[in-house]
């Protein structure tokens, strides 16, 4: 029997040092303005909205957004400068790489911009062990709807799956609902998971990993 193993990216197969308000600071320190708390409260909204509509980088609503509460960039520029700063951000715990190149079929379905979400792929090297990306716009539609699932169980063809998230909601509790085994990644109430570890880097002590099926 073939296994698929789907992961969500965010927080899964990728963690943030500095998160989101460090990440913030070293834009505006790129771009030379100041930061403010009115612009940091900005962006989250602003990227949600824009997202929702599928039409423009959610980076550059966010930045929009951020300009509106008073920050004085160029939006198109500053999404670029917050992209760079959340790539220098972005890494992929111990372990993980060689987890994903250890299995036969790999997926990644993520609620993030596919732009931004495969680069950050690419720059932790986890790009050259999965075999498909589902992201959002890919679809037009977020988890925890059927479209991405569907779409990365079509690239990644196998006869059963596991999926491997940190938010119940979009993927322990829709994996669990279409029958896959679930692994919950965070300390809090993994809801119907199968099983759960505390963060990302113990993932590969999950039982799906731990066993050879
Ligand atoms: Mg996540």
């Amino acid at each position: 029997m073939t296994v698929g193993y789907l992961f969500d990216l965010d927080e899964t197969l990728v963690v943030y040092d500095p998160e989101r308000a460090g990440i913030f600071r070293d834009a505006c320190r790129r771009a030379g303005v100041e930061p403010t708390d009115d612009a940091a409260e900005a962006l989250g909204p602003g990227y949600v909205e824009t997202f929702a509509a599928f039409e423009e980088s959610p980076y550059v609503g966010a930045a929009r957004a951020a300009r509106e509460a008073g920050l004085e960039i160029d939006p198109e520029r500053f999404a670029e400068t917050y992209v760079e700063a959340e790539l220098a951000a972005t890494h992929a715990p111990e372990g993980l790489g060689e987890l994903l190149a250890s299995l036969e079929r790999v997926g990644v379905v993520t609620n993030g911009y596919g732009p931004v979400q495969r680069r950050k792929l690419a720059v932790t090297g986890l790009a050259d062990h999965v075999d498909a990306v589902v992201c959002a716009d890919d679809v037009e539609a977020f988890k925890p709807a059927d479209a991405p699932f569907d779409a990365v169980t079509d690239a990644v063809p196998a006869d059963d799956y596991v999926v491997v998230g940190d938010n119940v909601d979009y993927d322990v509790r829709p994996a669990s609902d279409r029958g896959y085994r679930t692994v919950f990644v965070g300390d809090g109430d993994g809801g119907p998971a199968d099983h759960s570890v505390p963060e990302p880097a113990a993932i590969p002590t999950a039982p799906p990993f731990r066993q050879d099926d």
